[in-house]
This record gives structure tokens, C-alpha cells and sequence, in this order.
């Protein structure tokens, strides 16, 4: 992997250095409203190796997920979690170059729509992670 990324019109860019400590697939309503998909595929890594660069605003939800984002074209970025202090959380989708990997677990299983049909992970939780 490439360990950068981009939003969709280019003015927002990371990098990161170590590998992914967690990938995850999230059908939470939160994750659902702010990227307006049914699922959300997710990075987890190290505070310290990443650097962005660009015009960002946030979100703070309640869930005490703040959600930043590229302030031109929306793109989310990456996302901090106020319960996991030192990591960061980033949207596969802005990756130039996708995991090698497949996601270790799904959260929110009971808030997937009916209508998706998805393979998901063996470790899967109806809601958070315990
Ligand atoms: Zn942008
Ligand atoms: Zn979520």
C-alpha cells in the first residue's frame, strides 16, 4: 500500500506510516448519514505516523466521533474517536491504493439495510465493538 490518500478534488492529502491497526466495516446510522452510503470501510492507525494537508473542517457527533472532512468537495477524511485516544480512522475510499488485506470484524449489523447483501467478516457485533 501506498500509505496516502486524497479527497476528491485534490486539495486535502495525508499520509501515514505504519501499518492499519484495525480494518472494519461500519453500518452505523452515523457512518451511513455522513457518507450517504449503506456501509462504511475503515482504517484504523496511529495518531503519531499520519499528516494531512489542506483545507479540513469537522464534525463532532454525538457519539463523540468527530468527522473531518475536506472543506471544498466534502470528502471525509479521517476521524477521531474520543473513546480510542491515539488513533485515527480513515474512510477506505480516499486511499490512492486499497488495503491488501480484508476487514477483521463489522459493527452495526443490525442497522445494515435489508437490501444489501454483503459478505461480512467472521467477528461481527450488532452494535459497538465490547
Ligand atoms: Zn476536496
Ligand atoms: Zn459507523
Amino acid at each position: 500500500m501506498s500509505k496516502t490518500g486524497s479527497c476528491l478534488c485534490g486539495e486535502v492529502d495525508f499520509t501515514y506510516k505504519s501499518e492499519p491497526v484495525m480494518f472494519l466495516m461500519c453500518h452505523c446510522t452515523d457512518c451511513q448519514k455522513s457518507t450517504g452510503s449503506p456501509v462504511a470501510s475503515i482504517i484504523v492507525i496511529s495518531e503519531d505516523n499520519f499528516s494531512v494537508s489542506g483545507p479540513t473542517n469537522s464534525y463532532k457527533c454525538k457519539a463523540k466521533v468527530t468527522r473531518s472532512f475536506c472543506k471544498i468537495c466534502g470528502s471525509q477524511i479521517f476521524s477521531r474517536i474520543k473513546s480510542a485516544p491515539g488513533v485515527v480512522a480513515i474512510k477506505t475510499g480516499v486511499l490512492d491504493e486499497q488495503p491488501n488485506t480484508k476487514p477483521k470484524l463489522v459493527c452495526w449489523t443490525k442497522s445494515k439495510p435489508d437490501w444489501l447483501e454483503i459478505n461480512h467478516p467472521s467477528i461481527s457485533f450488532e452494535e459497538n465493538p465490547n
